[in-house]
């Protein structure tokens, strides 16, 4: 009886230790068991990162590069002379102070303008303006609100009026806004410009400015300044 009592505890031992210890082991690393065993759960400390970096993705607004038409893709000559190097602090808006022509494709538009920018010519007030290296803005937002690039941005650019233009981003709009309204399409592509350039130049909506803000002009229009001032209120609480 002794030796069966023996064998049947023998027995129920091996059962016990093949049932307990034959339980297959998680191929988690440690860090990333939990106490349940459960694989899905997150453990403590990974949470809290997803969690700050969800977050953190929240505040940023979604900005992205608006299409702009490079100077290669209209075909821009090089610029003639030296420009004055400068770090952009500020973005500055102008009208073309003439109206608006639909038939012209913006890259003809931006070659006639660069021929005008790179030679003497007298202005409509009678003054004779020198010959500039380049087109006097960084960027140009015509009539079907298409964007194309200007001067380079590493540069400073020009103007008539008396006001240095280091430090200041160009963007003009085609058209005369004292008498023309700016279209949805132009005004659309100015938000998204100026809020792309907001974020890459770490420039606050204060120092978004028209041109008469600097110099006496009427740029960049009565109709345009009105449709400016609201877009910065708009841009200061979307652009942080
Ligand atoms: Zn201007």
């Amino acid at each position: 009886m002794k030796t069966k009592a023996g064998l049947f505890l023998c027995l129920s031992f091996a059962v016990f230790f093949l049932v307990c210890c034959s339980q297959p082991k998680s191929r988690l690393p440690k860090h990333q068991q939990t106490s349940t065993g459960k694989k899905n759960k997150i453990p403590v400390q990974n949470a809290k990162l997803i969690y700050k970096e969800k977050k953190k993705r929240k505040l940023q607004p979604s900005i992205i590069k608006p299409k702009i038409l490079s100077r290669q893709e209209w075909k821009a000559k090089q610029p003639v002379g030296k420009m004055k190097k400068h770090k952009p602090k500020y973005i500055t808006i102008h009208h073309t102070a003439s109206l608006r022509k639909k038939s012209i494709s913006l890259g003809k538009k931006m070659q006639s303008l660069q021929n005008f920018s790179q030679r003497k010519a007298y202005l409509s007030n009678g003054h004779l303006k020198p010959a500039w290296a380049d087109v006097p803005y960084h960027f140009y937002i015509d009539v079907n609100g298409k964007i194309a690039e200007g001067r380079d941005l590493k540069f400073a650019g020009d103007t008539n009026t008396n006001y240095d233009p280091s430090g200041h981003i160009s963007i003009v709009l085609e058209g005369n806004f004292e008498v023309e309204k700016p279209l949805q399409g132009q005004l659309k592509s100015l938000r998204s410009l100026l809020a792309w350039l907001m974020v890459s130049y770490k420039i606050p909506s204060s120092k978004i400015k028209g041109h008469s803000d600097y110099a006496s002009t009427a740029c960049p229009g009565k109709n345009l300044r009105m449709e400016l001032n609201m877009l910065c209120n708009q841009l200061e609480k979307k652009v942080k």
